[in-house]
């Protein structure tokens, strides 16, 4: 069976697609290929960050990859924190994060945010690119415990509760990432 790899240390992210691809392809993580090298995410994009971590598998193990990156991107605050938005305050921590957007939104009414997905699938050398948008707002407090990251103040619309009061399979059904990843596997099962 052909053998694709998934460039992340996620074993719950590599379980869900392993199950959605089963008998079509091998699905090998970082850990499986024996890769444990940091790969550089130094590209001002999403989609450059992706490509990084992809065609740095395909470059050094010879395997066709895909990889993920994601962010947060809040309108009023000229799209930041978007590809900083794991180190946004400085460091990794999520609610140092995320309340740095909140001080930064005080006082602000255009509360307007979207969590982005883009996946980039480099196959037989071509790198195909797969975007997942969940528009929402952003909340003036936390609110729920679920979740990581700005699930607490990120309202997806036409919810009144935040990602971090949502079930998780309900989130996982609706997210930025969910959609990126129906559209690669749509993509693979049909080419
Ligand atoms: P990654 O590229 O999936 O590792 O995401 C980078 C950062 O974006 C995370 O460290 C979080 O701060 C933020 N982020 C991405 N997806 C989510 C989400 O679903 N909920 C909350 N925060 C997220």
């Amino acid at each position: 069976m052909n053998k694709l790899v998934f460039a992340t240390n996620n074993q719950h992210k590599t379980e869900e697609i392993r199950l959605a691809l089963i008998g079509q392809y091998e699905v090998l993580n970082l850990k499986d290929i024996g890769c444990t090298e940091d790969i550089a995410e130094t590209a001002d994009s999403f989609a450059g960050n992706a490509t990084l971590k992809s065609t740095h598998v395909v470059e050094n193990y010879g395997l066709d990859c895909f990889a993920d990156d994601s962010g947060l991107e809040v309108a009023a605050l000229n799209n930041e924190p978007g590809i900083y938005s794991a180190r946004y305050a400085g460091g990794r921590d999520d609610l140092e994060n995320l309340n740095l957007v909140l001080k930064k939104l005080e006082g602000e009414v255009n509360r307007k945010a979207r969590f982005k997905t883009i996946i980039s699938l480099i196959r037989n050398g071509e790198n195909h690119l797969f975007e997942g948008v969940i528009n929402g707002v952003i909340r003036t407090e936390p609110s729920g415990e679920k979740g990581f990251g700005y699930d607490p103040i990120f309202q997806p619309d036409g919810y009144n509760i935040t990602f971090a009061e949502m079930d998780m399979k309900e989130k996982n059904l609706i997210s930025h990432r969910a959609i990126a990843v129906q559209k690669m596997i749509a993509f693979l099962k049909s080419h």
